[in-house]
């Protein structure tokens, strides 16, 4: 599990700049009729008639976004675009297509960039979407890759955070929590591990938390599950920083109140073990955690019919006039205001 220094390394300067390039896009082909033109020119060409055009950046920095002594290249390649297309779906969107800009120091060779390549392309072809460009560049220290997604809509579907009303149901896809535990299990391992490289760490109690830090899925399903049930959210968001600081962002830009049920708040049976060993308190993870990329919606009453008993869709509350603000209904039915401590402010101190 931490990263390997033995592995061959051809240095990169061996191909050169228009060399690496083309090694690496030379194998993605182009999947959407969007795309016109893709890798190679000047720019790419990309025509949605008559669709709405959502565009999503994100910014990853080795060391501060992933550390790669436990995070392979493949997954972080996999995981940094899955990130975005989170993003994408969160508009109720189509995602269509990427482009990634890395930024590279000498301490990476080309089986490295491959690797990472590796899992880019696994991930556009798992969600359709072309590679239509990037940038590459070398750095002094370390790795950085941005990416940008686009996808298309017509523009009556599009999920804002803007559009909540008090008495909407708020509704939450799969469950919370797994991804920042996962977390806490791999940097607990590589301290072991600092101590006795030999030590083969036994993870298998924690085999779904672990996947959900190192290969998140983005919820494309639940874009097309909302279209079949006819549901149109009100308003959408990804679940990248905690439950609490994504409610708080459609709260503040719908102008809602909001009461939140922690015995609603759905949970892997891994996530309540695991929060028992590390005595740590479930709700508090699953409303700080981060990084689960579910999505996190509001939807009309009228709609309740058609999303009741479905496995992907929880109801953990309802909206409120903004005047009553924002709360937890704890299981002793107290209520306390939210609070929007992000996934920093677990992790840091
Ligand atoms: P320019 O000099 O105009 O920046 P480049 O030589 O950097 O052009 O890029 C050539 C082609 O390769 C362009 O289509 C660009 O979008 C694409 N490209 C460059 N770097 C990457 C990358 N890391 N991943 C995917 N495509 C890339
Ligand atoms: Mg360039």
């Amino acid at each position: 599990m931490i990263e390997d220094k033995n592995h061959k390394k051809t240095a990169l300067s061996a191909l050169g700049e228009f060399g690496l390039i083309e090694h690496l896009t030379s194998n993605f082909s182009v999947q959407n009729t969007t795309t016109i033109l893709g890798i190679g020119d000047d720019a790419a060409v990309l025509d949605f008639k008559d669709k709405s055009v959502v565009v999503s950046t994100d910014l990853l920095v080795e060391g501060v976004h992933f550390d790669l002594s436990y995070m392979p290249l493949k997954h972080l390649g996999y995981k940094a675009v899955v990130v975005n297309l989170s993003d994408i779906y969160a508009m109720n969107a189509q995602a269509t297509q990427i482009t990634v800009s890395i930024a590279v120091s000498n301490r990476f060779g080309l089986e490295a960039l491959e690797a990472l390549y590796d899992g880019i392309r696994t991930a556009a072809s798992i969600y359709g979407i072309d590679v239509i460009g990037g940038d590459t560049t070398s750095s002094q220290s370390g790795l950085t890759i941005s990416i940008t997604a686009i996808g298309e809509i017509s523009s009556s579907k599009i999920a804002k955070r803007s559009g909540a009303k008090p008495n909407d149901l708020l509704v939450v896809t799969g469950d919370i929590g797994a991804a920042y535990l996962g977390l806490q299990v791999l940097e607990r391992e590589k301290e072991v591990f600092k101590v006795n490289p030999n030590n083969q760490p036994d993870l298998d109690a924690y085999t779904y938390i672990i996947e959900r830090q190192l290969k998140p899925e983005a919820r494309k399903d639940v874009v097309k599950l909302l279209q079949d049930l006819e549901v149109q959210p009100t308003a959408m968001i990804d679940i990248s920083d905690g439950l609490s600081s994504e409610i708080m962002h459609i709260c503040k830009q719908s102008n809602v109140g909001c009461d939140l049920y922690e015995e609603k708040i759905p949970l892997d049976p891994q996530v309540i073990s695991t929060c028992e060993e590390f005595n740590m308190d479930s709700t508090t993870i699953a409303l700080s955690g981060g990084e689960d990329y579910e999505l996190l919606m509001t939807i009309s009453q009228e709609d309740y019919s058609k999303i009741k008993g479905n496995p992907n869709l929880t109801v953990i509350g309802y909206m409120t006039e903004p005047s009553s603000g924002m709360h937890l209904v704890t299981r002793g039915e107290e209520k306390i205001p939210l609070k929007a401590q992000g996934w920093n402010s677990l992790t840091k101190d």
